[in-house]
């Protein structure tokens, strides 16, 4: 049997990725945020230090605090007051004398040095040290984390977390944020129903706008759902005609594949500059992308996997684009396989994997088996895509291959 997908012409993977990213352009407008409310925004600022942090030099221990030079003279030294946390000592202490400091306090500056109080022995005010110090001993230097100045965080940054509390740390209270993108989802097939209805003889439930919809969630995209549209001109075309009039960016999924029976070309033609490739990858070679009148086009192919997986490799670094995000980096390792691969060349795969650490303590991948395009239970399953290069024939297992990390969007 003759395979149409290994056919001459096919766009390569790379060329197809270059060819929409040198088509998208970010957005500009920005808005103020509250930094509770700015987790995974992408940042439109640079964000320098306006402290140290810490701001003062402070105590890492509940002990004493002493100027070495006062304990090198002698071994017992007068106590002389506190430091508490919020409660600084106020005074200055003399050679010979210590202060009690707790956790945090902040180290005067007549002292140097901290020993926790496991170490010392206190009879009323005389305080003994059991063991030799080292200068600088349990104290946490100002701005030994972030220095005044310094440059923290940088435009184009998506926030995280952990951001959200260093930018806390330095008493930032508002960040200066893209918007977010506003993406419309659209489903085609007359075969799709909603998970909750029934399913007559030839149905099947629909996943792919939930899929997407969880993902761009995750990318922190406010999401246009127009569920599942029949395969009807009229309804498909007023369908596009609403989202592109909404959205930065369209995401139709099936009814990009030739001889398909639908409506979605005939109407993208009247609609847009739209182009429909045969891209030289597995899963995913049919796939739309272009311009309607306002917004971004990308026509996914139906098959889940497909759907899935040029929507991960392409669409999304198009919109993180969009977004003014930094270019993404994916994790990449060359690792050995424990099973065979099928493999014909022509086409870049990406084959679904588990990436595991063997008895040897080595990193090594398997297969999750059956890699057809409509069997979404293998990418549920996996860690990380094996991606064979295009001219790449079958695998043999105990060969390296190269796999992709699944990232956080997964
Ligand atoms: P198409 O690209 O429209 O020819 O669809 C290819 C395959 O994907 C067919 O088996 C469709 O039933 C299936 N499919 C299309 N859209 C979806 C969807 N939104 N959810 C699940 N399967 C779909
Ligand atoms: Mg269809």
């Amino acid at each position: 049997m003759s395979d149409c997908c290994s056919a001459p012409g096919l766009l390569p993977f790379e060329q197809a990725l270059a060819t929409m990213l040198s088509q998208v352009s970010p957005i500009t407008e920005t808005l103020n945020l509250p930094i509770e409310q700015a987790l995974h925004y992408i940042l439109a600022q640079d964000i320098a230090s306006p402290l140290d942090v810490p701001p003062h030099n402070n105590s890492a221990m509940d002990g004493y605090a002493f100027a070495l030079k006062s304990l090198q003279a002698n071994k017992t030294l007068t106590l002389v007051g506190r430091s508490m946390a919020g409660a600084p000592f106020q005074g200055t202490c003399q050679p010979g004398e210590c202060i009690r400091i707790m956790t945090g306090a902040k180290v005067p500056t007549c002292c140097d040095s901290v020993e926790m109080q496991e170490n010392v022995t206190a009879n009323d005010e005389q305080i003994t040290f059991l063991e030799e110090k080292a200068f600088g001993s349990n104290v946490r230097n100002a701005g030994e984390d972030i220095k005044c100045g310094q440059q923290v965080l940088f435009s184009g940054h998506r926030l995280t977390a952990v951001d959200i509390g260093i930018l806390a740390s330095l008493g930032v209270a508002e960040v200066v944020v893209y918007r977010q993108l506003k993406v419309a989802l659209i489903a085609t097939g007359d075969e799709l129903k909603l998970p909750g209805d029934a399913l007559r003889v030839g149905d099947i439930y629909e996943s792919n706008s939930f899929v997407l919809s969880a993902m761009l969630t995750k990318l922190n995209v406010e999401v246009i759902n127009f569920g599942i549209i029949e395969d009807d001109f009229n309804a498909i075309k007023a369908a596009f005609i609403g989202a592109d009039k909404q959205a930065d960016a369209v995401i139709s999924s099936g009814g990009v594949s030739v001889g398909d029976a639908d409506y979605t070309k005939t109407v993208l033609d009247e609609l847009g500059e739209i182009g429909f490739w045969k891209i030289a990858m597995k899963p995913g070679k049919p796939f739309a992308f272009g311009k309607l009148a306002n917004s971004i086009f990308f026509g996914l192919p139906g098959n889940p996997v497909s759907a899935l997986v040029t929507f991960h490799q392409l669409a999304l670094v198009a919109l993180t684009k969009m977004q003014n995000s930094a270019p993404l980096k994916r994790t990449h390792l060359t690792v050995k396989c424990t099973t065979d691969l099928r493999k014909a060349p022509g086409r870049m795969d990406f084959q679904r994997g588990i990436l595991s650490v063997n008895d040897e303590g080595e990193n090594v991948v398997t297969s999750t088996g059956a890699q057809g395009s409509g069997i979404l239970s293998s990418l549920a399953r996996a860690n990380c895509f094996i991606i064979l290069p295009k001219e790449q024939g079958r695998v043999a297992a105990g060969e390296k291959v190269n796999v992709q990390l699944f990232d956080s969007f997964l």
